[in-house]
């Protein structure tokens, strides 16, 4: 498919042939916890809510991904999302515009226990809520925060509100594995789908090391001494879960292993930053600036012809972990 193709052509795809569904939006780079893993211990620098692209920016930038290029998932991230109080008319906005769109939010549930039923009514498909360990002392060194108990209150309020299943994502560390087996437990109690994620060098103080970082492998090893799991792969190949029976089922446990089984051949996501910057790859700097063409009176055709060109030049994906550096953004400027 030569450039000209692609400029014409009503999907997202890349050189290599990736096509592009799950569009992820982050909403803000602020946030109320400090995970050593994602962000620095004083923050990302606060932006002035001029550079945060508004509620009808996004909108408008959700139409042309689904109406001109064949987007059929979305995401809104960040930064904590549930820091923009217009977070309820967003999603309704885009509700009301693409009834069938699944939308998910991934969010650190502070605040959730307010805002879940609204977030329920305003047409939220699904949520991702990240809990690295039930262990109250340890959340708090993690996050240098102490809001274990508000998450909590967050993920009861998800489900009281019907966002089922609830899906909950935990960083795997080095200080979080010995507990694994406690965090799972508590999450079958509960209904709650586990997934553990590989840590990438995606943290702002470039802590990340290749000799340090919890595997996969390690994962299903500490979970093992008191589960038996059997594999039930992949739903599609796109999905970078691996999923696992627990103990015959029903529940499940998820492994996202984003660094020893890079799943960068199946890429199927497209990003954009908080100020409207879409960022084809993670690890790539390559971005292309949609706010500036949305501002300077560009219509949906020359965002479409825009996103189509940055993402034909998609990395092929990240270098293997022994020779990968950190980019330029960290996780919470990205939009995870
Ligand atoms: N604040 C929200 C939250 O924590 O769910 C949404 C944004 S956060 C950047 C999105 C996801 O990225 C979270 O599940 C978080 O655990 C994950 N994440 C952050 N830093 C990461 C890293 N260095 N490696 C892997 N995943 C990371
Ligand atoms: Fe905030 Fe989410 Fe990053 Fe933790 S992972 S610091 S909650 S953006
Ligand atoms: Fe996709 Fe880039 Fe992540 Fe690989 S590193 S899965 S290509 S976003």
């Amino acid at each position: 498919m030569s450039i000209a193709e692609v400029r014409a052509g009503s999907v997202l795809v890349d050189a290599l042939g990736r096509r592009a569904r799950d569009l992820r939006i982050s909403l803000t780079q602020a946030c109320n916890l400090r995970c050593r893993y994602c962000m620095p211990a004083e923050g990302l620098p606060i932006m002035p809510r001029s550079e945060l692209l508004s509620a009808d920016e996004v909108a408008t930038l959700v139409d042309v991904a689904v109406d001109q290029l064949g987007i059929d998932e979305l995401r809104l991230t960040g930064g904590e999302p549930l820091l923009r109080r217009d977070l309820e008319v967003l999603i309704a906005q885009i509700r009301a515009r693409h009834p069938g769109l699944p939308i998910a939010l991934t969010t650190n549930g502070l605040g959730l226990i307010h805002r879940a039923a609204g977030l329920a009514a305003a047409g939220l498909s699904r949520i991702n809520i990240s809990l690295d360990t039930v262990d109250r002392d340890l959340f708090a060194r993690i996050t240098r925060r102490d809001r274990l108990p508000d998450v909590i209150a967050g993920i009861d309020a998800a489900r009281a509100a019907g966002l089922t299943p609830v899906k909950i994502n935990a960083v795997a560390l080095s200080e979080t594995l010995p507990g694994a087996p406690d965090l799972l437990a508590w999450c079958l109690d509960r209904g709650l789908e586990l997934r553990f994620i590989e840590a990438m060098p995606l943290d702002a103080d470039g802590g990340w090391t290749k000799e340090a970082y919890v595997t996969a492998g390690q994962v299903l090893e500490s979970l093992g001494t008191r589960f038996a799991l059997t594999p039930i792969g992949r739903v599609d190949p796109g999905a970078p879960a691996e999923r696992w029976c627990v103990d015959g089922g029903p529940g499940t446990v998820g492994v996202i292993a984003s660094m020893t089984r890079s799943f960068c051949g199946a890429c199927d996501r497209t990003r954009i930053t908080a100020e409207g910057r879409v960022r084809p790859c993670l690890f790539s700097d390559d971005e292309i600036d949609l706010r500036a063409i949305l501002r300077s009176g560009g219509d949906a055709a020359d965002l479409a012809a825009a996103w189509r060109e940055v993402t034909w030049r998609k990395s092929p994906g990240h270098l293997p972990a022994d020779v990968l550096t950190h980019p330029r953004r960290s996780m919470g400027a990205i939009g995870g």
